[in-house]
């Protein structure tokens, strides 16, 4: 029997507009809802940045906390993952909304090119995010634009710096970092295998029509998937995805076509080592 596939929908990011697509959703009441009708397409984890109202990226304690309340309102036992990436803010202030304890939280671990500039993670910066995270109990997601990422979360791992086992996410397809290499993409989850067990769960994403790619290849090596309008606003060559959920059932489709059933929130959970939401525990007592 294989494992059930997780898809995690990167509902806004931090670059795409409404000029690019204006599915992107922007506003915090658009977010709940792009998020929820991915979530009944089938995406079990959304991936959040927030903007503000010029569309620019934010880091607004209040706009996260806002983004979190209406999740779990309308989405009850997704798993929400909060970006820690560069572009919301510099230093400290990537890692201001984790007192909030979402779920997980992306994590990267070192640095690395982007299309225009450096992808600055400075190695006291990430020690300082992954400390936050273990205070607040906040699974990280290991964000992998190169192969020492890896092997550095192994460190990480090994010195006690991360809650439980890594999940890794492959980035690939971002101009001027890795780009899309079917043997590095191989090696990868060798590596792996070989650092954290041939269980370990893992995860890949690639950018613009890369997305399609990295989802079929994930999903057909018993990886798990990343879809949604941040890392791309197409569906095709020709047309915009109308919206998150029509990216979500795309991949679902990947699924059914390699036999691997897509994950519900509680099997995503399960297979991440998740703590069950707070509300279902209340609903028990209740
Ligand atoms: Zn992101």
């Amino acid at each position: 029997m294989t494992t059930p596939c997780i898809i995690c929908v990167a509902i806004t990011g931090s670059l795409p507009r409404k000029e690019n697509n204006p599915a992107v959703p922007i506003t915090i009441s658009e977010q709940i809802e792009s998020t929820h009708e991915a979530f009944e397409a089938g995406a079990s984890i959304v991936h959040a940045h927030v903007r503000n109202d010029d569309e620019t990226p934010s880091s607004d304690f209040e706009k996260f906390a806002a983004l979190k309340k209406g999740i779990e309102k309308h989405c009850p036992g997704m798993i929400l993952q909060f970006s820690t990436g560069g572009r919301s803010g510099a230093g400290e202030t990537r890692g201001g909304m984790l007192p909030l304890r979402p779920d997980m939280a992306s994590l990267s671990v070192g640095s690395n090119n982007f299309p225009t500039r450096v992808y600055e993670n400075p190695p006291d910066l990430v020690d300082w995010l992954a400390s936050e995270m273990l205070t607040y109990n906040i699974k990280p997601e290991i964000e992998a634009f190169d192969l020492s990422h890896i092997l550095k979360a192994k460190d990480m791992a090994d010195k006690g710096q991360l809650v439980g086992t890594p999940y890794i996410q492959f980035v690939m397809g971002v101009k001027n970092a890795m780009p899309v290499d079917r043997d590095v993409f191989d090696y990868y989850i060798h590596t792996v295998k070989r650092l954290f067990g041939e269980d370990a769960p893992w995860c890949a994403a690639g950018i613009g029509s890369n997305q399609l790619t990295l989802n079929e290849w994930a999903i057909a090596a018993g990886g798990h998937a990343r879809t949604g309008l941040e890392d791309n606003v197409r569906l095709d060559r020709d047309r915009l995805a109308p919206s998150n959920a029509a990216l979500v059932r795309r991949t679902v489709d990947i699924c059914e076509q390699n036999n691997r059933s897509v994950a519900t929130w509680q099997e995503a959970r399960r297979i991440l080592g998740l703590r069950m939401p707070e509300t279902s525990t209340k609903g028990q007592a209740a």
